[in-house]
């Protein structure tokens, strides 16, 4: 009996083994990502280039007129951004970053680290390709400022019932700003400003404007503000100012 007993144990230590290992294969995608692979689960008082990582990808998961500072520093304000992420996509919603969460953002991103529904070079198109260069900052900054934008746009799209925004207008050179006769201040000129055209998208522009103020733009001017009747646009500059009279 006691023979049988132990070998009934060892086969079920066996399952056991074969079930660890299943999990492990089923696990391997996530982990294997292509852009950034998180290797801890992060959570309230967690901090550094993980934490910054995901502050990017859900900072367009705020709460109204609100902006999610990516610094690193896992604070109530990220925990509530992660809620509503969660929410978003059915994950269970506790504020905690774990392998649920990341796998999601896993199958929202691409290898160059951009969310899937948008590109890098739908915001270069302005004036011609000039590859994120004569703008402000370095086409690297303009191009990390884009990305930021990028996935809090995905959000807006997400809430919108995942319907394309079309995006018409992105990073300008210096020149290019002045030639389409940009603000002398235009955030196009640093890469975190986009402009939603009317002709490029089936959601109204008031429709628009009201999303990207709980999507964290810090800049949002539409219908009614002067020169913006035919577009939203959207930016992370310094200072809040959400200007869309019609609306
Ligand atoms: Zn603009």
């Amino acid at each position: 009996m006691r023979k049988r007993i132990i070998s009934l144990l060892a086969a079920a230590a066996m399952v056991l083994t074969g079930a660890a290992a299943t999990t492990v294969v089923a696990a391997a995608p996530a982990a294997a990502d292509s852009c950034y692979t998180w290797s801890d689960t992060l959570r309230r008082g967690s901090s550094g280039s993980a934490v910054t990582q995901l502050q990017i990808r859900v900072a367009g998961w705020v709460g109204t007129g609100e902006h999610l500072a990516i610094d690193g520093q896992y604070g109530p304000a990220t925990e509530a951004a992660v809620k509503r992420f969660q929410a978003g996509y059915g994950l269970t919603a506790d504020g905690i970053a774990g392998s649920q969460t990341f796998s999601k953002i896993y199958e929202l991103q691409s290898s160059d680290c951009t969310p899937v529904h948008f590109t890098y070079s739908e915001f270069d198109a302005n004036c011609g390709a000039n590859n994120f260069n004569g703008g402000k900052v370095s086409a690297a900054t303009a191009k990390e400022n884009t990305k930021r934008v990028m996935w809090q746009l995905e959000a807006m799209r997400h809430k919108l019932g995942d319907k394309p925004i079309g995006v018409t207008s992105g990073i300008r050179s210096v020149a290019c700003n002045s030639s389409v006769g940009g603000s002398s201040t235009s955030r196009h000129m640093w890469g975190d400003a986009a402009d939603l055209g009317i002709g490029a998208n089936t959601h109204s522009q008031c429709t628009l404007y009201n999303a990207a103020r709980s999507a964290g733009f810090t800049e949002i001017l539409g219908p009614g503000y002067p020169n913006h009747n035919d577009h939203v646009h959207v930016a992370n500059g310094t200072g809040t100012v959400h200007r869309a009279p019609n609306c």
